[in-house]
C-alpha cells in the first residue's frame, strides 16, 4: 500500500471481457506451491490449485459486471433534491501490488437532480469496482465517477475506509493499517456544509473497522 505513485490513471482500467482463464491459474498455482518447496501432490494440498483458479472467478468478477444490465430498471425520476446516503457497505477487494485482501467499508452519498438509483444498486456498484485488482484511491474515484455519469446529480461524495492485509502481515505490520480515501464531486465539492453534512452522518456511531 505504500507504492501509490499512480494516482493520475484512475480511468485507464478497462474492463476484461474474456473469461478468467482458470486453467492457467491452477498450474501457476502448482508452479508457485513447488516454488515455496511444498509438495503440490501430498493430501492436503493435492485439490489446492483447482480451488484457487475456481475462487478467482469470484474474487475478480467485478470485470465482468455488465453495468448496464446492473443498473437496468432501477433509475427513476424524482422530485427530490436531498441527500442520500448509503452508508457502511462492507466489501472485499484486492490490491493489486500483493494481490492480497483490502476490507472494509464504503460510504455513498448523492444530491439528485432529477433521477434516483434504486438503492440496492449502490452496493452492486461498490462491488463491480472492489470486486477487481485494486487501489483504494482508484476504486473510490470509479465509483465516484460511475454515479457520477450516471445520474448527473448535483454532486456525489465517496469514502472508503479499509484495512489493508499488505501491510498487516508484512513490512512494517501495522496492526491498524486503516486507510481512508474519499471523492467528492460537484456540490460536495463546492459547498463546506455539504459536505460537513455527509462527514457528521458516516461518522455517527460508527465503529473502528476490525477483521
Ligand atoms: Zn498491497
Amino acid at each position: 500500500m505504500e507504492e501509490f505513485d499512480n494516482d493520475d490513471d484512475v480511468n485507464e482500467q478497462e474492463p476484461h471481457n474474456n473469461d478468467i482463464d482458470t486453467d492457467a491459474i491452477e498450474s501457476a498455482v502448482k508452479s508457485m506451491l513447488r516454488a515455496f518447496g511444498e509438495d503440490p501432490d501430498r493430501e492436503g494440498l493435492k485439490n489446492t490449485p483447482k480451488r484457487v483458479a475456481r475462487m478467482y472467478p469470484e474474487l475478480l468478477s467485478g470485470y465482468r459486471t455488465d453495468s448496464k444490465k446492473l443498473v437496468n430498471g432501477a433509475l427513476f425520476t424524482v422530485d427530490y433534491d436531498d441527500m442520500v446516503i448509503v452508508r457502511d457497505i462492507e466489501f472485499y477487494s484486492l490490491c493489486e501490488h500483493h494481490m492480497l485482501p483490502f476490507i472494509g467499508r464504503a460510504h455513498v452519498a448523492y444530491i439528485p437532480r432529477g433521477q434516483v438509483l434504486g438503492l440496492s444498486k449502490i452496493p452492486r456498484i461498490v462491488d463491480m469496482y472492489s470486486r477487481r485488482l485494486q487501489v483504494q484511491e482508484r476504486m473510490t474515484r470509479q465509483v465516484a465517477d460511475f454515479i457520477n455519469d450516471l445520474l448527473k446529480p448535483q454532486g456525489v461524495a465517496v469514502v472508503v475506509e479499509a484495512l489493508h492485509m499488505c501491510s498487516m502481515m508484512r513490512g512494517v505490520r501495522k496492526h491498524d493499517a486503516r486507510m481512508t480515501t474519499s471523492t467528492m464531486l460537484g456540490s460536495f465539492r463546492s459547498k463546506i456544509a455539504t459536505r460537513e453534512e455527509f462527514l457528521d452522518n458516516i461518522s455517527r456511531g460508527a465503529g473502528p473497522l476490525k477483521i
